[in-house]
């Protein structure tokens, strides 16, 4: 997809407003529209790569950099009791924006398995 179509990318670019908790050279990390969890953040890198496995492939480190800044905010929200993280990847796992997102979720108790 051109990344003058990703929504992420226009977030990225300041075309679109969102409610950014945490920001670094690779990364930016903003609230979700629609929170699943009291904290619902979602993190992202600031290149263009559809999923996980294709962010490890291009730039391994920037993979780190997105757990590092979702930690961050985990600490920031005061998460101490656990969260989780969540790379929903392909359209059966409901991947619904083809810009890779750590969905950084907690603040409430969470049921295994998921739906
Ligand atoms: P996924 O279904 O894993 O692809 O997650 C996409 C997430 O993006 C969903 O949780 C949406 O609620 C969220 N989302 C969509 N548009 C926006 C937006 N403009 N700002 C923040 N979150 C959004
Ligand atoms: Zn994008």
């Amino acid at each position: 997809m051109p990344t003058d179509d990703c929504l992420f990318c226009k977030i990225v670019a300041g075309e679109i407003p969102a409610d950014v908790v945490h920001e670094t050279e690779t990364t930016v990390a903003f609230r979700d529209i629609e929170p699943q969890a009291p904290t619902h953040v979602l993190v992202i890198p600031r290149s263009h790569r559809a999923n996980a496995a294709e962010l490890a492939e291009t730039e391994p480190s920037v993979l780190v950099d997105l757990v590092e800044s979702a930690k961050a905010v985990a600490d920031k929200d005061g998460l101490d009791e656990g969260y989780r993280m969540v790379f929903n990847t392909g359209a059966q796992a409901h991947q619904t924006v083809f810009h890779v997102h750590l969905h950084l979720l907690g603040g409430r108790p969470m049921g295994w398995p998921p739906g």
